[in-house]
């Protein structure tokens, strides 16, 4: 798997690889190779995806809130989707949570349920505790 763990062992292979004795076409050919993989790291490790950055942000500036649920229903393959509503300062929305956790299908759906979820109002994200 490429991480940016891979960059710790190309790079000074491509400092060596001019070292190694082998023919200058195979020292330009891995050269090429050694350079396009390292920046094709860099650039997964500098974009990681959106719902990791989200996560993040959430862990690091979330606070803790109640959320009421307004209503839901049973899942064909367990669980439930809960439509909830969630308050913190300036920030109210209602959002959907599909889950099977115990926390969650303890509700039962029933409106007026309470579950505790993390909201960066900032960045208008939101998670459910559990
Ligand atoms: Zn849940």
């Amino acid at each position: 798997m490429l991480t940016h763990g891979t960059i710790l062992w190309a790079v000074p292979a491509c400092v060596l690889l001019p070292f190694s004795g082998q023919a200058w076409w195979v020292v330009l050919v891995g050269e090429l190779l050694l350079v396009l993989l390292v920046i094709f790291c860099a650039m997964a490790w500098t974009t990681r995806p959106e719902p990791a950055r989200t996560a993040l942000t959430l862990f690091n500036t979330g606070k803790p809130v109640m959320s009421t649920v307004l209503g839901g229903k049973a899942c064909d393959g367990g669980g439930y989707e809960l439509a909830l509503s969630i308050r913190s300062d300036a920030l109210h929305l209602k959002a959907s949570h599909r889950c099977d956790h115990p926390n969650c299908t303890r509700t039962g759906g029933r409106p007026g349920s309470q579950i505790p979820v993390l909201v960066a109002p900032d960045a208008r994200t939101w998670g459910v505790l559990h």
